[in-house]
């Protein structure tokens, strides 16, 4: 079975079918999902914001694998291997990106999205090219696994590209949205104290029952800087992560963090958004800005284990396949993440 999209554009739907089992070529594996997480980039390719897709989306996949190609030999391409599918679905492990930094590939040039470039994980089951292939632990359940692969991922590694000292305070503007929520557990669970920043009351209380120490309402704050001195006794972040999509939460997280404090860009505004600053706001506090993007396999191997451990708890909104063009159009306003229950 398989979510088809129908009609991309404002009035998408997903018909759900049955589709044909792919066939492999000698060096992928076939997986059968049992569990795949719905994002809001899905919802995004869905209303066809991000140009072109497959019209089977999904990059949020777990399950195990069921059939290997003929000319298969890594210790990972075994049948019974639990693994997870994630937006970069294939890297070529030698382009000079690849192979210029630790992470490279998530950058590689030719890198393959899953649910645009090809099916995602929408579906029974997904072809993984042998040396993409990212096993997961067994013993922890797939509707908590699911969210790691995107949401979950770009969080941790936001937090770990923004290499703050554990104590500090590290700020997630946007945090009541499915990578902030996380990002508020992966930060308190690797020592951080956490402030989340947001508007309005509900989302407030979101961010506080998920670990949130200090909720900052941006409608109500009129300068969050002097709001964050205020809530921490005289302190300002070590970090930011902007998860936001608004000029205007870069704009005012540039003057929350403290002195060589970074700000992590993840959250992205509308193509034709500028965010202006005054270059004195870099210079004088000599802060970074840095970009990041989802994970390379072993950020999601290490993300993985925080949820195995229990120290990260994805919230779930659990569905069946059926239910999805009814919730999806709603992704960005749950109070949990998405998940696709794949299995019978
Ligand atoms: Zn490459
Ligand atoms: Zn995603």
């Amino acid at each position: 079975m398989a979510a088809v999209l129908q009609d991309q554009g404002p009035n998408f739907t997903f018909r759900i079918q049955e589709v044909e089992i792919p066939t492999l070529k000698p060096r992928e594996v076939l997986v059968k999902l049992e569990a795949t997480g719905f994002c809001g980039t899905d919802l995004s390719l869905a209303y066809g914001y991000l140009g072109s897709c497959n019209s089977i989306l999904g990059h949020e996949g777990i399950g195990r694998i069921v059939a290997t190609g003929s000319d298969c030999a890594s210790k990972a391409a075994v049948e019974g291997q639990r693994v997870g599918i994630g937006w970069i679905r294939d890297a070529c492990g030698s382009c000079r990106v690849c192979i210029s930094a630790a992470g490279g590939e998530t950058r590689c040039i030719t890198q393959v999205f899953s649910g645009r470039d090809i099916p995602g994980t929408l579906a029974s089951f997904a072809v993984v090219p042998e040396r993409y292939i990212t096993p997961l632990p067994d013993d922890v359940p797939s509707e908590l696994l699911a969210p790691v692969m995107c949401a979950g991922v770009t969080a941790y590694k936001a937090l770990k590209v923004a290499n703050s000292t554990p104590g500090s305070w590290i700020a997630l503007s946007g945090a009541a949205g499915g990578v902030g929520l996380l990002g508020l557990q992966y930060a308190k669970a690797m020592g951080y104290r956490t402030i989340a920043i947001d508007g309005g009351e509900r989302r407030g209380g979101i961010c506080l029952d998920a670990g949130a120490e200090i909720y900052l309402d941006y409608e109500k704050e009129k300068d969050l800087r002097s709001a964050i001195l205020r809530e921490t006794g005289g302190t300002l972040c070590s970090a930011v992560i902007v998860c936001a999509g608004a000029a205007s939460a870069y704009e005012s997280a540039l003057h929350c963090l403290d002195y060589f404090g970074t700000l992590v860009a993840v959250g992205i505004p509308p193509p034709t958004s500028k965010v202006s600053f005054h270059p004195l706001t870099l210079i004088d506090y000599g802060v970074k800005v840095i970009g990041s993007i989802t994970g390379d396999r072993v950020d999601i191997l290490e993300a993985a284990e925080f949820v195995r451990r229990g120290l990260v708890k994805p919230k779930v909104i659990g569905i069946g396949l059926n239910e999805l063009s009814q919730y999806s159009r709603r992704v960005n306003e749950l109070d949990g993440k998405l998940v696709v229950r794949l299995e019978n």
